[in-house]
């Protein structure tokens, strides 16, 4: 057979030798980088690190990455003053942008949450309800499904009743089916009580807790690098942006219009830890 010469030969890999020169200004320090091919307003590639130069360098020896790198005609970069505001930066990017070659998934329409009431669970979903601010939600999970799932494993690792959490209808006046397999402990036929069972599971879901916005309104978490200082400001879980000092963070007032799940997941852990000052803004 003749091989087919109109077809590109895409995935071969050579190093990236019209790149060389973009190497030079790449600082060592923390931030983003934003490999751009052709237009100007749709990056190719946006990433983060804690050394931008060595990471930009790793791609060019990523054999897989050819297609991108042979797209690429520069790379630009925004110092951040440490990891936290390169994770910040990167994420909000990435949503503005949508990079062609930037795998994550984009925010998801369906973002959903186990909701604790009265003992009972529904799913939550956050296009309904400000996850930022609602209590007794637990989660996060991308799409009822995946929350129905959970459910059923908390329960089957806990004997928890599918009857009496709402996934199974309960026969009238009868035990539920998984009653007879031991897999569930007897709350839908008094062999333990409601109040049991009702503890047994808010103990399960607290792991998943989703952490209600603790403060009033902004704050601005300060952040400390070798070179630079950043405050990033932050309300409900929502990053709407990074300024040099205090002053400037005026202009950054909320635009947040639905739950910020990347946000969430960048800073709860480092707020609720206390690893950074927090100022709390009027
Ligand atoms: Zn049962």
């Amino acid at each position: 057979m003749m091989p087919n010469r109109l077809e590109p030969e895409l995935d071969i890999y050579q190093y990236p030798e019209h790149l060389r020169a973009c190497l030079a200004p790449l600082p060592k320090g923390p931030g983003v980088y934003v490999f751009h091919g052709q237009s100007e307003s749709l990056p190719l590639y946006i990433g983060k690190s804690v050394n931008i130069r060595s990471r930009v360098m790793a791609h060019f020896r990523a054999q897989d990455e050819a297609k991108m790198l042979r797209q690429t005609r520069r790379i630009s970069f925004i110092e951040t003053a440490g990891e936290l505001g390169a994770l910040l930066l990167e994420a909000q990017l990435i949503k503005q942008q949508q990079p062609l070659f930037n795998k994550r998934l984009r925010r998801s329409k369906q973002l959903c949450a186990l909701r604790l009431q009265a003992d009972a669970v529904t799913i939550a979903h956050a296009k309904e309800i400000d996850f930022a601010v609602t209590p007794h939600l637990y989660g996060l999970f991308a799409n009822r499904h995946a929350a129905l799932e959970k459910l059923r494993a908390i329960a089957d690792e806990h004997r928890l009743c599918y009857g009496k959490l709402g996934i199974d209808k309960l026969p009238a006046g009868r035990a539920c089916f998984r009653y007879s397999l031991r897999k569930c402990a007897g709350a839908c036929c008094g062999v333990e009580s409601a109040q049991e069972h009702a503890l047994r599971l808010s103990a399960a879901l607290e792991q998943l807790r989703i952490t209600c916005w603790p403060f009033a309104g902004r704050v601005a978490l300060e952040e400390q690098g070798e070179t630079l200082r950043q405050y990033h400001v932050i309300h409900n879980w929502f990053y709407l942006g990074s300024v040099g000092n205090l002053a400037q963070a005026e202009r950054l007032q909320s635009a947040a219009s639905h739950f910020d799940s990347d946000g969430y997941k960048i800073l709860c852990k480092p707020l609720i830890a206390g690893d950074y000052p927090i100022i709390e803004l009027p």
